[in-house]
């Protein structure tokens, strides 16, 4: 935690006054904390308790590729001078299990250096909460409970457990998938279960992965490699309920052997395999994004399939959309947790959203079903991406995020 990090404090009488409650410092929560940092705001991030990040041959086993338009963003927030540890993504190659096609994605067709980089979660919520450290308008108070919320008609009333109270005019949950905030609201969430599990380790193939992502499409579900310092390999394996458990069962050798056999030869055989974890994978969507004085974001207001790498940059999308229509709002004297406010949010964010969630599930369709012709088509889906070069290049630019145009005071 940063310094300013400390336990909840305050008489029981007295309500402090805010500007803006997150609920959850997550990368999410923090993300918006670090882009209203320096606005003038005094904002308070509540944060239930700093998670122990589960180790795999010495690292966070949970890791994210952020795309290169928000390692842009997170350089202008001065947050990623202080990521001592990400490995850039230098390309990508994706194929499928009956080898219909493949297709290969290089930084510099874009001319960039890397399509993103791979960090470990817990170092990039630490990099924030350094960015945060010293901040005069950013609180982050951990452990702290909250109790409950009361809306009122000009500020939300926030009570942690311990009876102290916090009234601002918004309140942002930031809480994660299973968003205390959200439910607590009777929010209720479109969910598509998938029925599969993530499994995620760290490991070590016998060849160097020379910053290439892999991804290939198995008829369980994807399975992807994707570069870390030294050598390493981050695995997200999605397979169906039973298989994931059988899989997360075997020892370890059995395990590297499966690996091996199932992406391929690719990177020569798995030499180690670190501690192993599994997360139930779901997409889901909350049926509201905004209430009176409420604004959710990143996994409390949608989850989606880890197969694109994308869930954490749509979040830290919404987090830069929200802080630039609050501080919009400061600055024409606005309400901001006045509705018409929060629509304008809600209006910005809904195009990407809906975007990016239909593409995965359409991905996810093609390349898991096993209709006849399909494995035909997806081989020559992908040799069409692969040989138009215009229509590739938008692509790369759009699942990079470097299309979006960069938050204004980043700019
Ligand atoms: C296997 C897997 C691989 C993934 N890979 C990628 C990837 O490569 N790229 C990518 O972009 N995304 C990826 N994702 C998705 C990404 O991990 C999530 O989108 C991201 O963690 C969401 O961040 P968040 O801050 O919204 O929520 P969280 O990370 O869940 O953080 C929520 C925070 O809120 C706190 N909290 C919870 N309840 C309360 C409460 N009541 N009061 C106070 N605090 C509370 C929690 O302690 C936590 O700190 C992956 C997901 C999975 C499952």
């Amino acid at each position: 935690m940063s310094p300013r990090s400390m336990q909840a404090k305050g008489a029981a009488g007295h309500v402090e006054q805010a500007d803006v409650v997150i609920i959850g410092g997550g990368m999410v929560g923090l993300g918006l904390a670090c882009a209203l940092n320096g606005q003038g705001l005094k904002v308070l991030v509540l944060e239930r308790r700093e998670a122990e990040p589960r180790y795999s041959l010495g690292r966070d086993c949970r890791v994210s590729a952020i795309v290169a338009g928000n390692v842009e963003v997170l350089q202008g927030l001065g947050v990623w001078s202080h990521v001592d540890d990400a490995e850039p993504i230098r390309g990508m190659r994706i194929w499928d299990d009956q080898h219909s096609g493949s297709i290969r994605f290089d930084a510099a067709e874009i001319g960039q250096q890397a399509l993103g980089c791979i960090v470990e979660n817990s170092r990039l919520v630490a990099a924030m909460q350094q960015a945060l450290a010293g901040s005069r308008s950013v609180e982050v108070r951990c452990p702290v409970e909250v109790e409950r919320v009361r809306w009122g008609v000009d500020r939300a009333e926030v009570r942690l457990h311990g009876g102290q109270r916090i009234a601002a005019p918004l309140v942002v949950g930031a809480d994660g998938g299973h968003s205390w905030l959200r439910r607590h609201m009777g929010i209720g969430v479109q969910v598509r279960d998938y029925r599969q599990q993530g499994i995620v380790a760290t490991v070590r193939p016998e060849q160097p992965h020379r910053g290439m992502a892999y991804q290939r499409f198995l008829p369980t579900g994807p399975l992807a490699l994707l570069p870390l310092p030294d050598g390493q390999c981050s695995i997200v394996w999605s397979a169906a309920d039973t298989e994931a458990e059988r899989l997360m069962a075997l020892p370890d050798a059995a395990f590297a052997e499966e690996l091996f056999l199932s992406f391929g030869p690719l990177l020569g055989r798995i030499m180690e395999v670190g501690e192993r974890a599994a997360f139930p994978l779901r997409m889901q969507m909350a049926a509201h994004l905004v209430r009176p004085r409420l604004a959710l974001i990143g996994d409390a207001a949608h989850t989606i399939h880890p197969l694109a790498g994308l869930g954490v940059n749509l979040g830290l999308r919404d987090a830069m959309v929200l802080a630039q229509e609050i501080v919009d709002a400061r600055r024409f004297r606005e309400d901001w947790g006045d509705p018409a406010v929060l629509d304008r949010y809600l209006k910005a964010r809904l195009p990407d959203l809906a975007s990016v969630m239909g593409s995965m599930e359409a991905l996810h369709q093609l390349f898991t079903h096993q209709l006849p012709g399909l494995s035909g088509l997806r081989g020559l889906g992908m040799r069409l991406i692969g040989n138009s070069g215009p229509v590739k290049r938008q692509l790369m630019r759009n699942s990079t995020g470097l299309a979006l145009p960069l938050p204004r005071r980043i700019v």
